[in-house]
């Protein structure tokens, strides 16, 4: 009979961080007698948006961090919205600034983001935190690609010198996570587009030991391709007949890894505490 790979549960790992994180603001509390205090910037009432932000408050509450919403209507201008991100890094009760996607057409996200002040980026979203991160010179630290890291760490198997391949190569999750990959000295391969186009994901994916998806394409990754014992970590959400499904075909791959993401349940619920150690982190650095 086939081992099954064993669950990386989500809820259960990011419930030990949220202990950690609401010791750490209760004591901060106590000796500076405030806590982070975070807000989270958005322009219209997209419905994905908006669940996303409730989710925020709610993790934001049970660690005992403020939690604001400031929402603009879909008209702001650039100029008005580049005012308000500036008002927020003045404000000295602001500890963290998100900035949410999507933004409508005529609002640059870029030029809005590298405005979000290095010290109070929750996503690190502005070049100078990107740079930083490239050298490891600070600790915030994109969201999801974090959680991917405490996953693998969770296992408890060493990263050292494995093999491990990024299936999907975005800004905000491929891209940075190779970046940490790399800095844990394991060997890092990142596949896009071009390598599903050269025909070559199979015989990357084969190779990896740690193996992460984050593309967008319900069950992408057959299990049949996974290397038997690989770690699997699946970013992925697709909804598929009223269903989340994740990029990798999760009841064949549980034959193949050690250990597997569930989605929905994986990576999701680590991502928001990610969010809440980062505003711990930003606090940290303006009360040092
Ligand atoms: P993007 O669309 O920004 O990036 C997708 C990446 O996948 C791109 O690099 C793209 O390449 C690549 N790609 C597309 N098709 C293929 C293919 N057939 N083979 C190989 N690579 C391919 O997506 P995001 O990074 O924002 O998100 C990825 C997924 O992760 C989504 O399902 C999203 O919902 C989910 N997500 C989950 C989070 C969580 O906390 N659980 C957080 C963030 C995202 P190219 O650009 O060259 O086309």
């Amino acid at each position: 009979m086939k081992t099954m790979a064993k669950l990386l549960d989500g809820k259960q790992l990011a419930q030990a961080i949220k202990d950690d994180l609401t010791q750490q603001v209760a004591e901060m509390k106590s000796r500076l007698n405030k806590v982070p205090r975070l807000v989270n910037v958005m322009i219209g009432h997209d419905s994905g948006s908006c669940a996303y932000a409730n989710s925020q408050k709610r993790v934001a509450e049970q660690i005992g961090i403020e939690y604001e919403l400031k929402n603009f209507p879909e008209t702001i201008s650039q100029q008005d919205f580049r005012q308000a991100i500036i008002d927020l890094n003045k404000d000295p009760d602001v500890n963290g600034i998100m900035l949410h996607k999507p933004v409508p057409k005529h609002i640059d996200y870029h030029t809005v983001a590298n405005l979000v002040g290095i010290e109070k980026d929750l996503e690190g979203i502005n070049v100078a935190n990107i740079g930083k991160m490239l050298l490891g010179e600070t600790n915030i630290i994109p969201c999801t690609p974090q959680a991917v890291m405490e996953h693998i760490r969770s296992t408890g198997v060493s990263i050292r010198g494995k093999e491990a391949v990024i299936v999907g190569a975005s800004g905000i999750v491929g891209k940075p996570l190779s970046i940490l990959l790399v800095e844990q000295l394991a060997t890092v391969t990142v596949c896009h587009i071009a390598t599903s186009e050269a025909g070559r994901l199979q015989e990357h994916v084969g190779r990896a030991d740690i193996l992460i998806v984050a593309v967008g394409k319900a069950r992408l990754i057959p299990g049949s391709w996974i290397k038997p014992g690989a770690i699997v970590i699946d970013v992925g959400i697709n909804r598929v007949d009223g269903k989340i499904v994740g990029d990798v075909d999760f009841d064949s791959a549980q034959e193949q890894a050690s250990f597997i993401t569930p989605v929905p349940g994986g990576v999701g619920p680590v991502t928001v505490v990610m969010l809440m150690k980062n505003g711990v982190e930003a606090f940290k650095l303006q009360n040092s």
